[in-house]
């Protein structure tokens, strides 16, 4: 397992609300970071089945791109009812073709589990994997997972994405009702995160 060693970190998303989670996350860490955007970096066309072969492709684009470390994130919801739909498309299920509307792409999840007839709970689960790729091309790959189910209607305005529809585990308010402090603490990127820290920061 290679380690972390520099000080500055490119995070390669173009998504504001990922950048901030991941910078909050990084912030002990004494890291800078910057944002693929404000390099003026292009987004990759995300091309793979899995969560982890999208986040490589992000990764090593931005470390080629710019010569510096480059930590991505590629992650999703999973609704065990819809056979794990959206997955690595939950992006595409908020495309209007005049940007992201993630209101209608939550209301899409909650007709398409009405049509499919199942009993709750409708049990999901956010899924992150982040790539952490070297100029060299060398990587380091890490998954987390938070279960919960599907809650309707919509309820909260933290976070960002298919929060207000998220109930985790152990819980009966959505991730967009919770403090980001508590979000932070048990969502599908901080475990990934936390696998990050010990494998390649700690
Ligand atoms: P991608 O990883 O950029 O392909 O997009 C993942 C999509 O999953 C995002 O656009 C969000 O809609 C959704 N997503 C990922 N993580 C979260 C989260 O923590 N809360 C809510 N939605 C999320």
């Amino acid at each position: 397992m290679r380690k972390f060693t520099g000080d500055k970190l490119v995070i390669a998303t173009h998504n504001a609300g990922k950048l901030a989670e991941i910078a909050g996350l990084l912030t002990p860490f004494g890291v800078k970071i910057v944002g693929a955007a404000e390099m003026g970096l292009a987004e990759p066309d995300e091309t793979e089945s899995t969560f982890a072969g999208n986040a490589r492709i992000k990764a090593h684009a931005a470390a080629k791109a710019t010569g510096m470390p480059a930590l991505s994130d590629d992650s999703g919801i999973e609704i065990k009812d819809l056979g794990n739909a959206p997955g690595v498309y939950t992006a595409d299920w908020a495309e209007t073709g005049q940007g992201r509307d993630f209101a209608m792409a939550m209301g899409k999840v909650h007709d398409k589990l009405l049509t499919s007839g199942a009993a709750k709970p409708w049990k999901a689960r956010f899924c992150c994997t982040l790539v952490l790729a070297w100029p060299d091309a060398h990587d380091e790959v890490f998954a987390g997972v938070v279960n919960g189910r599907i809650a309707w209607p919509m309820r909260g305005t933290e976070g960002h994405g298919y929060d207000p529809i998220f109930v985790p585990d152990g819980y009966d308010i959505t991730f967009a009702e919770m403090a980001t402090p508590e979000k932070n603490r048990i969502s599908h990127r901080a475990d990934a995160f936390a696998r990050l820290v010990t494998g390649c920061f700690a």
